[in-house]
């Protein structure tokens, strides 16, 4: 769930199946051809001669020519995937897992799913990722994020707070004067937090949380880091607290509770990865 200042424009897409996904995208060349789409489309008008042209394939290279000048146009050109010997599919399938993961995908499942090494599946990853920022980049959080996590649903009396079973268990980030970020989460690890951080949080952005571990970790990835110690009950220090997440969790569990609604938690991640996925900006 992401809530903002303002409305953005309605732009997910519905996820695809893994069979949809094979059906569209069988083999290397029906993904080029998918980018030459989504970019430029027979009819593109040539950057060199300025017609209106027909489009052809160029074996040789990820090329489409020109009918009437013999330009070339690389529909890879200025994607993650401009300068790689990973074939293009695996590439799609890599997006296509984190378009379907509602927390990210650690790069030792994409070296397992893609039978690539783990140096190539953290590269990929990692692209990936900054291309899901960036493409989002029009709604990244930045500045003052105050993050947290907490714990929802279920009547079932159990351990309070982190470990609680039974429970969702979401991670929230909040923009002061910005958006909120809300995924629902498997646990608090790095593995699972720093990936959804680095998605969705602008390099040089100060972070603030409380001292659990995992939000340590955060300076390692080019964030600012400012804590705040619940354990001792202290709750702001200086200009470092997480009250304004606080404030939305309160209301956040008081829509869950009076309405007794399932809430979509549709994953961020799928829904803007998805509408790269398909809409392909350059
Ligand atoms: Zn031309």
């Amino acid at each position: 769930m992401k809530t903002r200042k303002q409305k953005p424009e309605k732009r997910q897409k519905a996820s695809i199946t893994f069979r949809q996904f094979i059906v569209q995208f069988p083999n290397d060349e029906a993904c080029l051809e998918h980018l030459f789409n989504n970019r430029y489309g027979q009819g593109h008008v040539c950057p060199k001669c300025d017609r209106k042209s027909k489009w052809f394939r160029f074996k040789a290279e990820r090329a489409y020519v020109c009918q009437w000048c013999g330009h070339h146009l690389h529909p890879t050109a200025g994607t993650p995937f401009e300068d790689t010997r990973t074939p293009l599919q695996l590439w799609f399938y890599a997006i296509y897992l984190f378009t379907t993961s509602r927390h990210g995908v650690p790069a030792k499942e994409l070296e397992r799913q893609l039978g690539v090494t783990y140096k190539t599946a953290w590269r990929m990853a990692d692209l990936i990722r900054q291309h899901i920022a960036e493409v989002d980049g029009e709604w990244p959080l930045e500045g003052d994020v105050e993050m947290d996590e907490t714990v929802i649903g279920g009547y079932r009396p159990g351990i309070r707070g982190r470990g609680a079973k039974g429970k969702t268990l979401v991670f929230g980030m909040l923009e002061r004067g910005g958006q909120v970020m809300t995924k629902v989460v498997p646990d608090v690890k790095g593995t699972t937090l720093i990936p959804l951080i680095k998605e969705n949080i602008v390099k040089g952005s100060t972070c603030h949380t409380d001292e659990m571990a995992t939000y340590r970790m955060v300076k390692q990835h080019g964030y600012k880091h400012e804590t705040v110690d619940h354990g001792r009950k202290q709750y702001v220090n200086g200009n470092s607290h997480t009250n304004n997440l606080e404030n939305f969790w309160k209301h956040f569990k008081g829509a869950v509770r009076s309405t007794h609604i399932h809430i979509p938690f549709v994953a961020d991640i799928a829904e803007s990865c998805n509408f790269w996925f398909t809409q392909f900006t350059p």
